[in-house]
């Protein structure tokens, strides 16, 4: 058994708006869903990907306006790197410039290149140019196809110890280690490559973080279907971790637990996908909201602040 990549990655972000107008005009990913957290329907859950939203693609937001900032540190995933195609980081530091996104000289780093920038809400992401992805990108956002974004390379967790996470990748869910180089430990899952390498930063004495504005929430794992994923929950349940039961996300079905280092970890299910409850032509046009909390919608829609769609007119 072993997890295929990297499924999700969830963040907190401040003003809703911000956060939409960033991922979709400037990074030029697609919204692929426009729902609600459903443990906290006051909120939105915004999800941005690739044209449907594949696995390995998809980052979402809870945002909350008028919340503290949170803070970058140990127990935590710290980076989010993006894949761009091999030739593609000079289109992108110009098209930084222009848009007044704050970045930093790219870094060479193991045999790739990689940039790291900040969105609105101070989250550190970065593009990794690479040859071999194949995926591809949404055509309908304003970057260029052959420039895009082609989903996540890969994701860094800062530890104050490396071992009992690298344990856990290796031993439990099937990661291999592959290069490591200073504080930074690589590992991969699957087929290895892009939107499958994990990077366990060693970082003993960094500041503890704290999940608020600005930082990840949780990184969410690929499983292929329900029966894998109940036989995770065993296996996880079975080493002393505190997993909780199945989560019908709607789009996916969830599995939670933090690893050793204290990053949240879930494990989700490739299906259904965000074609679910709208056709790919209508992904992210219109607030979803789930079976259970249909009954509610005019309240929820009420107390959500007016959202303004790439494109579109007020949500
Ligand atoms: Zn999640």
């Amino acid at each position: 058994m072993q997890i295929s990549g990297i499924h999700h990655i969830t963040a907190i972000a401040g003003n809703p708006q911000q956060n939409v107008d960033f991922y979709t005009a400037v990074l030029g990913l697609r919204m692929v869903k426009l729902t609600v957290n459903f443990d906290d329907p006051g909120t939105y859950h915004l999800y941005y990907g690739n044209e449907v939203g594949h696995p390995g693609t998809v980052l979402t937001f809870f945002p909350f306006r008028d919340a503290p900032k949170g803070r970058r540190g140990t127990g935590q995933a710290t980076t989010i790197a993006f894949s761009i195609p091999e030739g593609a980081m000079g289109y992108w530091i110009d098209h930084f410039k222009g848009h007044n996104v704050p970045f930093e000289n790219p870094e060479a780093r193991f045999d790739e290149e990689a940039l790291v920038f900040y969105d609105p809400d101070g989250l550190k992401l970065e593009l990794v140019a690479y040859a071999d992805d194949d995926r591809l990108p949404w055509e309908g956002g304003p970057v260029p196809p052959e420039r895009a974004i082609l989903g996540f390379y890969s994701v860094a967790l800062s530890e104050e110890g490396y071992e009992r996470t690298a344990a856990l990748l290796t031993e439990t869910l099937g990661f291999r280690a592959t290069q490591e180089h200073g504080d930074r430990y690589r590992y991969e899952a699957g087929a290895g490559g892009p939107g499958a390498v994990v990077d366990v930063l060693c970082h003993p004495t960094e500041i503890a973080s704290r999940v608020a504005v600005g930082t990840v929430h949780h990184v969410a794992w690929r499983t292929p279907d329900d029966d894998a994923q109940a036989a995770w929950r065993k296996t996880i349940a079975a080493l002393g971790y505190n997993v909780t039961p199945v989560m019908d996300r709607q789009y996916f079905h969830s599995i939670y637990f933090r690893e050793p280092g204290g990053v949240l970890f879930e494990i989700a299910t490739d299906p259904p996908g965000f074609t679910k409850d709208e056709t790919v032509a209508e992904l992210g046009s219109g607030l979803k909201l789930p079976p259970w909390l249909e009954p509610r919608r005019d309240l929820i829609a009420q107390a959500l602040p007016p959202l303004w769609l790439p494109g579109e007119g007020s949500q």
